[in-house]
């Protein structure tokens, strides 16, 4: 009879170490509570390839017309889930979204050399979808038909519309009410999701679905679940690829439950330790000041844990005082010689602004990244001679809201310095032709670009 295989990929608890079979439904330790992790065999990964080996073979792949390859998640299968059968593949396909060079932000910035990688280009118009379909999949591969997550918006709208590819499952969002965009609500309603608004912020939220999750068999699809995280390592591996594996001095990541954060920290440690890059970036998390409890354990050296109560933030999808993945992201960050910071609203919509008017339409989660780049690069933690990659996680249209009331000087406490303000004429050619007359008003802005 023949032996079933050694599988490449364990669980393994980040506080004790303890090990588990990756096919449990777990999400935490048993023994200490402590946070789970998805750890692959890389001395056998190892030994199946050189560094250059690796790079050849997902190289390869690039363009592909057919197959699950032509995902920016399952190009790098491998190093994702390698023991995932690829029949259980649930894809869009995902990634495969733009670096963006952006000339505007180095001029602003006098850094030399900055990129927006744009994972608002995604199927659901968020990076969300890439651990979705990595969680998606490894759900039906276990079989699971009831799928939940809470959510600020994009996780919901991505595991809804990754359950409605599979026969048979179905997706529960528990949302804040009131605290996500019209746009957001529309997507799990849309996808058939069983939608439900508790009065109650985001954290509450999470806390409540955990519970109910150790007593019925629900299968939780938050970013506690370490499958997700390993497809959203996927950020790293594309970002790296397009820039032909020569690793940027910073990545920027905007931080909410940070499981994003400790998703590319733990994809760039593997890559380096399988030789496929060289060093690893350092990594830089920005918060809203409104709800910043990471940038404050950094001002304060980690001398313990922060927990806040989140404020309002335009910033909603980062909203989250109490993130769930808080001991991997200190562990990724720090490990890189990195750093937190916090914007506050008025420079995190300047900052969208600025990066939106030169055709790149971020949202604001995004644009709080591009503040706290630009603060670090005020401060002098990030070099003139640095090269930056900023992560924009969502697309502007998913906040359209936030967009017209700033550009329309509604955002509270928020001074539009790069207002774009409507013009509301007569329906008369003549008003029309008087607006475009040399002195009219429709002069060529000269800040642009
Ligand atoms: C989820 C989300 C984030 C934060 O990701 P975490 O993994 O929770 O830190 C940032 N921006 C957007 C748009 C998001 O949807
Ligand atoms: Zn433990």
């Amino acid at each position: 009879m023949a032996s079933t295989p050694r599988p490449f990929s364990s669980l393994r608890c980040i506080g004790c170490g303890r090990g588990y079979p990756l096919g449990e439904i777990r999400y935490e330790c048993e023994a200490c509570s402590g946070l789970l992790e998805v750890v692959h065999d890389l001395d056998r990964l190892k030994k199946s390839r050189d560094g250059a080996a690796w790079r050849r073979l997902f190289d390869g792949r690039m363009g592909v017309k057919a197959g699950i390859h032509r995902s920016g998640v399952w190009r790098f299968h491998e190093l994702i889930l390698p023991d995932l059968p690829e029949a259980a593949i649930v894809t869009k396909p995902e990634g495969d979204t733009n670096l963006y060079r952006s000339p505007r932000l180095e001029k602003e910035s006098g850094a030399a050399c900055v990129h927006i990688k744009h994972e608002g280009e995604n199927p659901t118009l968020s990076f969300k979808d890439r651990g979705m379909s990595a969680g998606v999949s490894f759900a039906r591969h276990l079989g699971v038909d009831l799928v939940a997550c809470a959510s600020t918006g994009d996780t919901s709208a991505a595991m809804a519309a990754y359950a409605a590819q599979v026969e048979g499952m179905r997706g529960v969002a528990v949302l804040p009410q009131g605290k996500i965009s019209m746009e957001q609500l529309s997507q799990p309603i849309a996808s058939g999701c069983l939608t439900v608004s508790l009065p109650a912020d985001f954290d509450t939220c999470i806390r409540l679905l955990r519970e109910v999750c150790r007593k019925r068999p629900v299968y939780l699809l938050n970013s506690v679940n370490p499958v997700r995280i390993e497809g959203q390592k996927s950020i790293a591996y594309e970002m790296l690829q397009q820039l032909g594996w020569e690793p940027p001095d910073w990545i920027v990541v905007p931080v909410g439950n940070a499981g994003n954060i400790s998703a590319i920290g733990k994809g760039l440690f593997d890559l380096h330790a399988l030789g496929i890059i060289d060093r690893v970036p350092r990594l830089l998390g920005a918060q809203p000041e409104a709800a910043a409890p990471l940038a404050r354990a950094h001002r304060e050296g980690y001398r313990e844990r922060v927990r806040v109560k989140a404020a309002d933030t335009a910033a909603s999808a980062i909203r989250i005082g109490d993130p769930v993945s808080y001991d991997k992201a200190v562990a990724a960050v720090r490990r890189s010689k990195g750093a937190f910071l916090s914007a506050s609203e008025q420079e995190i919509m300047d900052a969208k602004a600025l990066v939106d008017a030169t055709g790149v339409y971020i949202c604001p989660n995004s644009a709080t990244a591009v503040a706290c780049f630009l603060k670090a690069r005020g401060e002098g933690i990030i070099g003139a001679d640095e090269k930056v990659v900023i992560i924009a996680t969502a697309h502007g249209c998913k906040f359209s809201q936030a967009t017209i009331d700033y550009h329309g000087g509604r955002l509270a406490g928020v001074v539009p310095g790069r207002a774009n303000r409507i013009i509301e004429l007569e329906a008369d050619p003549a008003a029309l032709e008087r607006l475009l007359a040399p002195g009219g008003g429709a002069a060529s802005r000269k800040d642009g670009q």
